[in-house]
């Protein structure tokens, strides 16, 4: 049965619901299971045969039941079930539409119009469960940075869920009036929304802070962590990957076996680690594209091996990815570099910002990585070709990948899917502009002007925020992240 190391110290052995309970190591580093073959399977084990093919739930239950074997698969069952019953507005929770000649995995027709639903739905189920699986009775405080979109996804998913508070802490003035709202008007009894005044790295870092210095903020409560650093987020975002290329299968668009490339717009390394995960547990991947804006310390990366964080932060048009410091490359660095290494490099980064890996480290994780970036002119640009010649409306973040799978090597031939990862809705005032048209000041008009242009539906979860109560109206400085949650944590 897989167990779960710390990428700090492999010693550090605990069981996937304890994993998920924890969210982060003691020591810092992130979960990851300790042994990647223990995962792999026959990937018509996750996707079905020919003549059986299965639906989204079905493969996450063979997935979840992969990652998470303490559960029990009859308990799996039950939580993927939870999970998605009635929140996606699609039957296949996670279409696939053909655009062009590549393939756009749409992952936002969750309750929050981003892809963190994906994982935000499932994580508090999950959570729950754990707690009870480690006979756990302390109230379980999540504590969350969000760079946008996981806030709300958060909120939303743990909205009084019993025996869990949850605080999102986003960026002052960092995130668009849209996703402000969604945060600031999020119902529930235990949820907190509070901004920080810094960026989204500020934030995380301080969270992480926090996570070592108060795991216990008060008697009977306990940290855990909705970020992409906890296990249980990564693991459902895993079974999109399978979901595309079934669906890929079932429109005549590959052959069984072939490998399928995947473009994916890039922050906090979540999103693409999930799809190495899918990668070693057998399914055919080619190339992961890593797409990022402006702020591309990852493109540097895969491209020279060099990660430096000391750079100028550009505030962009696709703010979930407007991130320095991408926790989740830390699992993958452990890996391909192995724990003394790894943790070296986490230590330089810690101290002095940055770090170099071998030409040998970096040969093997381009033999799966290419990193691209592209401008937020580009990204406008695509968004406007896209839906001139298309006529389909994609987002900001996703118009940062297609710029990127554009720019990917023209010679390989293997299928592309990029992923969308929100809905254009969430991001109007950008795209309106990207369209040609003037935004007006207030993102309610620029939704229904969306609307008229393209007729597509707004997403019944960004409908009703602009008459909604606001509830959270906190704003604090970075360094009051302590006392703040100390306070909160006192009954
Ligand atoms: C969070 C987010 C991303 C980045 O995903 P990571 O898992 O952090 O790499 C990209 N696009 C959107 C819309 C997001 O919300």
């Amino acid at each position: 049965m897989i167990r779960y190391i710390s990428t700090r110290n492999s010693e550090h052995k605990v069981s996937s619901a304890q994993a998920i309970l924890n969210g982060q190591a003691p020591d810092g580093g992130l979960y990851i299971p300790d042994d990647l073959d223990a995962i792999r399977l026959d990937y018509h084990d996750v996707i079905g045969d020919a003549g059986s093919s299965y639906d989204f739930r079905q493969m996450a239950v063979r997935v979840w039941n992969t990652f998470f074997p303490d559960y029990g698969e009859e308990t799996i069952i039950d939580l993927v079930e939870k999970s998605y019953r009635d929140k996606f507005s699609k039957e296949e929770i996670t279409p696939v539409s053909k655009v062009g000649d590549a393939y756009v995995l749409e992952l936002y027709h969750g309750p929050t119009a981003a892809f963190k639903d994906v994982a935000l739905s499932a994580l508090p189920n999950l959570l729950t469960k754990a707690r009870e699986l480690c006979s756990f009775t302390d109230e379980t405080l999540i504590l969350t940075a969000t760079s946008g979109d996981t806030g709300s996804a958060a909120l939303c998913g743990f909205g009084d869920v019993p025996g869990t508070r949850i605080i999102v802490f986003y960026p002052e003035g960092g995130v668009s009036e849209t996703q402000k709202l969604q945060m600031v008007t999020a119902p529930g009894s235990n949820t907190q929304a509070t901004a920080v005044k810094g960026n989204f790295d500020d934030a995380q870092t301080g969270v992480k802070k926090l996570f070592k210095e108060i795991p216990q903020p008060a008697k009977g409560v306990s940290l855990s962590s909705a970020n992409s650093i906890n296990i249980g987020r990564l693991v459902p975002q895993v079974v999109y990957y399978f979901a595309a290329y079934r669906q890929l299968l079932d429109m005549g668009a590959i052959s069984d076996g072939d490998k399928v490339n995947f473009t994916v717009p890039t922050g906090n390394f979540g999103d693409i680690m999930a799809g190495y995960f899918a990668m070693k547990m057998g399914l055919p991947v080619g190339t992961l594209v890593c797409a990022s804006n402006m702020n591309d310390v990852l493109t540097e990366f895969l491209e020279t091996g060099h990660y430096d964080r000391k750079r100028e932060f550009f505030k962009t048009t696709s703010p979930s990815m407007d991130i320095l410091v991408s926790s989740n490359l830390e699992r993958l660095l452990y890996y391909i570099c192995g724990e003394e290494n790894s943790k070296r490099y986490m230590k330089e980064l810690s101290e002095n910002g940055e770090y170099q890996i071998s030409d040998e480290e970096l040969r093997s994780i381009r033999e799966v990585f290419v990193g691209l970036a592209a401008t937020d002119e580009e990204g406008s640009k695509a968004i406007g070709d896209v839906f001139a010649e298309h006529h389909y409306l994609m987002d900001t973040h996703t118009a940062i990948a297609w710029n990127c799978h554009e720019k990917f090597d023209s010679s390989d031939t293997a299928a592309n899917v990029i992923l969308s990862t929100a809905s254009p809705y969430k991001f109007c005032r950008s795209v309106l502009k990207a369209l040609g048209e003037e935004a007006a000041a207030s993102d309610y008009e620029n939704m229904l002007r969306c609307k008229e242009i393209t007729g597509a539906e707004i997403p019944s979860g960004l409908r009703d925020i602009f008459s909604r109560e606001i509830r959270h109206t906190d704003v604090i400085e970075c360094d009051e992240m302590k006392e703040y949650v100390i306070s909160k944590s006192q009954h």
